[in-house]
């Protein structure tokens, strides 16, 4: 695979979506012109840790590469900008193999409002994908960071939760009795994450306090979010927005699917928490993202998260990341 070959071939297929970005490939470097508040994130996604070549195409894993940036950038509610994508190519994996990865992330920046502006390709032993995303704000009040959460905040979530993690399941080989539009949603949940960008930004419009989004799962990052508020959580696990397929899922894998809804990682929900009398101004961001919001709890006194189903604490196996088989 010539390398000048590939560049060339991933510059033709990405477009610029902003007169921000005035110079970006085939230069040096990108060139930005900034508004007052960058917000920049970085994820990688490697081969036989977050996705395997057998269960995910070259479009799923640029997908899943990006996506999981951006969804950084929807946590914070801050416009998404501008990517910076790496590729590490190993020998067995084609020129149209890595074309095709930048296509499934250059397909999610056309829905993102996002411009691909540059990256990197190297020779690497083992397929991995990194990307860099900058998002812009007008000032550090209009963002939502993980530390606002106060003692009488509700707790929501969006969307369905478990979906991903029951995607992960039927993609190792479980059997589960599940009508086909749930194996077939439940499957692209997992290989592909939609970052709620429009969510995000109408949340922090709404006034959300402290917002994450869930890249492991309730459990963990619920708990990330009280530790960097001094807050507690306490989280009712009857009242999780399940995805459709999850509890057959569950059942067949003998696991309880509220366990697989706050443990399981992937599913890039956003979890926040905003004053009760806002509460209306959340829906309404949901509604205009067309995402459902569930208030799923309260922020109390203390440091700690209580997951609680029936008044007793739920049991949690901890979250699942793609393990090497
Ligand atoms: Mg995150």
């Amino acid at each position: 695979m010539g390398e000048l070959e590939l560049i060339a071939g991933i510059e033709r297929l990405l477009r610029r979506r902003s007169d921000r970005v005035m110079r970006s490939l085939g230069e040096d470097a990108a060139v930005v012109r900034a508004r007052p508040v960058a917000v920049t994130s970085l994820d990688t996604v490697v081969e036989r840790v977050h996705f395997e070549r057998a269960t995910h195409s070259p479009r799923d894993i640029g997908h899943k590469a990006l996506a999981t940036s951006l969804s950084d950038l929807a946590a914070m509610g801050a416009d998404p900008g501008e990517a910076y994508i790496g590729l590490g190519i190993p020998e067995d994996v084609s020129e149209d193999d890595a074309l095709e990865i930048m296509s499934g992330a250059e397909a999610l920046a056309e829905g993102a409002d996002t411009t691909i502006a540059g990256g990197d390709v190297v020779g690497s032993p083992t397929l991995f994908v990194t990307a860099t995303v900058v998002g812009w704000a007008e000032s550090e009040e209009a963002l939502v960071t993980r530390d606002g959460a106060q003692p009488g905040d509700l707790v929501g979530v969006s969307g369905e939760l478990g979906g991903a993690g029951a995607g992960l399941l039927l993609l190792r080989g479980l059997e589960a009795e599940l009508p086909e539009r749930d194996h077939e949603a439940l499957l692209a949940r997992h290989r592909r994450p939609a970052p709620r960008l429009r969510l995000g930004r109408g949340l922090a419009g709404a006034g959300a306090a402290a917002m994450i989004d869930l890249s492991d799962g309730i459990a963990s990052d619920a708990a990330h979010l009280a530790d960097r508020s001094g807050v507690g959580l306490e989280i009712d696990a009857d009242l999780l927005p399940i995805a459709s397929g999850v509890a057959a899922a569950a059942a067949a894998a003998q696991r309880n699917p509220l366990e697989l809804a706050a443990a399981s990682g992937d599913d890039y929900e956003l979890l926040f928490t905003i004053e009760p009398e806002r509460r209306e101004a959340a829906a309404r961001a949901g509604r205009d993202a067309g995402v459902q919001i569930t208030f799923i709890g309260r922020v109390i006194e203390g440091e700690c998260l209580s997951l609680v189903s029936r008044g007793r604490p739920l049991a949690i196996r901890g979250y699942t990341h793609l393990e090497p088989a």
